[in-house]
């Protein structure tokens, strides 16, 4: 009997050349559509293939393909940049998602982390041992993208941004070889990695220093009607003033879903609510007392239920667009302009979250790692979803909503929020984009990784 095999494709061919032993999907095979899906719906992009990386060598041998194609290549962690950055037309997606191991070392509280692992694999992991590394809010987010660009949670105010936790990483550089980086083995490129993106290599391997936390915190939601957004804002404001680094808030503007626990009558309308965790009762007493909630979820619950507590609030598949301001303050002129403009938001899954920084964050002094503005006081993050239409109107909103709340920012903008358009250099202080420009000189002198624009001149 005859078998036919269909010849691999000059690109597939190469890539077996330089040994990658990887999954290898092209356009035509099945799986292709689910390989380059990533979280935003409104992205549809047609990569040349997608190859998953068994490990380091995999990625090296893939980095070494793509450039001797001539092709650029795209780096998939988590698949949840609200850009898709991990996925453009025409170029190679090395895709990290085989690389989700997790291990943990009780004794020393040192985990060591796949490059393609989600929050929630990491939050499981740890938390067996009662321990957790600071990440962000949504679990299925990826590790690697969000520790790149500096990672923001619950945890930042007393224990720092992801970064801070960071001990070293494995990293494939541009021409596929792997380094260590740490703060005794290329120690420039160690302090890029820490907020400067996925600008100078791939890592394939991350290794944390974990804190004790859990398995049970305080936290949750304390749920406010429109009426009296305001007034929560303003009392958020006056706890966060002088709170302790235990406590973290988040004020989020939001349609109520029409379902439990929500009273019927706020169905549909706009609530705010804050999240808090860690550090008692005692610390949230004023605020409930001076600013009574219609619905207090907040109470002792195990640490995952806090890391996944918002999953619903960003399911795949959507369509989003999304913007970040700096804050210096959260100031009555700023809520009144942010009220006003949540006031006609044109779809029940758009919402704001301004979260208060400082505590831990402030304690790296600017320049310590490549994170960009470590002294902004507070940040809003406006998100446009769409759950059928193109994201148009919510991301007009959007556009309309930063465009009002801009005089009351401060400069600057979370690299990982960088929104399609802005320029780089937003995302950090003139002193930090020379540095980094200059480790991208020393490890990326063409240019071949393009996370966000860094270029090496
Ligand atoms: C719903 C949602 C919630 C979010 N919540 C938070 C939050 O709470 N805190 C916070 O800080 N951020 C948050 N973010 C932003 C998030 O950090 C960024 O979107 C980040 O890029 C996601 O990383 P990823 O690996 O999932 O993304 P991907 O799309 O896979 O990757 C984005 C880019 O990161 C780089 N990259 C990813 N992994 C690697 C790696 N291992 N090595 C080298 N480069 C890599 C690549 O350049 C890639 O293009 C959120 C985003 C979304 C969509």
């Amino acid at each position: 009997m005859h078998t036919t095999t269909t010849p691999a494709s000059p690109l597939a061919a190469g890539v077996r050349a330089q040994g990658f032993i990887g999954r290898l999907v092209e356009p035509g095979d099945a799986g292709y559509d689910e390989a380059r899906a990533g979280w935003n719906g409104a992205i549809d992009r047609h990569p040349a293939a997608v190859v998953y990386a068994n490990d380091a060598d995999d990625v090296g041998a893939a980095i070494r393909a793509a450039r001797s194609a001539g092709l650029p290549f795209t780096v998939r962690g988590g698949g949840h940049s609200v850009s898709g950055r991990s996925v453009r037309d025409g170029a190679l997606c090395i895709d990290l998602r085989a690389l989700n191991g997790v291990e943990v070392d009780p004794e020393s509280a040192v985990v060591h982390v796949g490059g393609g692992a989600l929050l929630s694999e990491l939050d499981a992991a740890t938390q067996r041992h009662g321990l957790a590394v600071p990440a962000g809010q949504i679990s299925h987010t990826g590790v690697g993208g969000l520790t790149l660009g500096g990672g923001i949670g619950w945890l930042m105010r007393h224990h720092g941004l992801t970064i801070d936790s960071l001990l070293a990483a494995e990293v494939v550089l541009a021409d596929g070889e792997i380094v260590r980086a740490s703060a005794h083995e290329h120690a420039d490129l160690f302090w890029a990695l820490r907020g400067g993106g996925g600008e100078f290599g791939v890592v394939t391997r991350f290794e944390f220093r974990a804190q004790r936390v859990g398995p049970l915190v305080l936290g949750g939601m304390l749920v406010y009607p429109w009426e009296q957004a305001r007034a929560a804002f303003q009392a958020a404001r006056a706890l966060m003033a002088d709170a302790p680094d235990a406590l973290t808030a988040f004020a989020v503007l939001i349609t109520a879903p029409p379902q439990a626990p929500f009273p019927a009558e706020h169905h549909g309308r706009p609530v705010a609510w804050s999240g808090d965790l860690d550090e008692g009762e005692r610390v949230l007493a004023p605020l409930r007392a001076g600013c009574p909630p219609l619905v207090d979820l907040v109470a002792p619950m195990p640490y995952v239920a806090l890391q996944s507590m918002l999953d619903e609030t960003a399911p795949h598949g959507r369509r989003y667009y999304d913007k970040l301001h700096y804050l210096p303050e959260v100031g009555d002129a700023f809520i009144d302009t942010l009220l006003d403009g949540f006031a006609d938001v044109p779809t029940p899954h758009s919402h704001v979250m301004t979260a208060w920084m400082g505590g831990a964050v402030d304690r790296v002094g600017s320049g310590g790692t490549a994170f960009g503005h470590r002294g902004a006081r507070a940040f809003t993050w406006l998100i446009g979803c769409s759950a059928d239409d193109p994201v148009g109107p919510a991301a007009d909103w959007v556009r309309r909503v930063f465009e009002a709340t801009a005089p009351f920012a401060s400069p600057g903008v979370y690299v990982n929020a960088l929104d399609e358009g802005r320029p780089v250099h937003e995302a950090y202080t003139e002193e930090i984009l020379k540095r980094l420009i200059a480790v991208k000189r020393r490890y990326d002198r063409e240019g071949v990784f393009d996370a966000h624009g860094i270029r090496p001149s």
